[in-house]
């Protein structure tokens, strides 16, 4: 309870928080496959931006950090990879695109590595492209006691319910085209998820 009040203290007032959660919201889209393609979704309506029909393209182009689509010769549409699902996306462009990487998609997910918080195979740059937190290093060193203060902490936000009805799963199963890391094992308990939300 105290930990979360001084929390609290420390951060904007509420009504900043909720002008600067909704302002975040406006600009988030979700990427959900479709039978013929995929469509890009605003999170804080949750209408349809764009339904996009793989046949419909002439080609398609991969790196990192965004896919770029064309059509009739010119750049239809860029998907950046801040959208959510955009990691399974890039993974289920169908074959025969001619400018497509589909050798380059492989490699930048095999060489993804394990997070010790959230268990997926999905680090690159020090960085979890699924659950965002940071590898261990120097300046969080100076934050935490241990490496494992870190985790546990990251863990115990991580896999808090976000609502009342939702039950405490702590669980590394692959989600948003990131794999599990079979050598992953969580270090909090469900008591202590329990523990630290009371
Ligand atoms: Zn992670």
């Amino acid at each position: 309870m105290m930990k979360r009040f001084w929390r609290w203290l420390l951060l904007p007032s509420k009504k900043q928080i909720s002008q600067m959660f909704r302002e975040r919201l406006r600009e988030m889209r979700e990427i959900s496959i479709t039978a013929h393609g995929f469509r890009v979704e605003k999170l804080d309506d949750g209408s349809v931006e764009h339904d996009v029909v793989w046949r419909r393209l002439e080609d398609i182009h991969f790196s990192p950090e965004k896919l770029v689509l064309i059509r009739n010769g010119s750049v239809y549409l860029e998907i950046p990879n801040e959208y959510s699902g955009w990691y399974a996306l890039v993974q289920q462009v169908p074959v025969g695109y001619p400018g497509y990487d589909y050798g380059g998609v492989k490699q930048f997910f095999a060489s993804l590595a394990g997070c010790d918080v959230c268990g997926l195979l999905a680090v690159t740059s020090h960085k979890c492209l699924s659950c965002g937190s940071d590898v261990w290093n120097e300046q969080l060193a100076q934050e935490y006691a241990t490496r494992e203060a870190y985790v546990r902490e990251k863990q115990l936000d991580l896999f808090e319910p976000s609502g009342e009805d939702e039950t405490i799963d702590i669980h590394n199963c692959a989600e948003g085209g990131f794999p599990s890391d079979p050598a992953w094992r969580a270090l909090v308990t469900e008591e202590e998820i329990r523990e630290n939300m009371a």
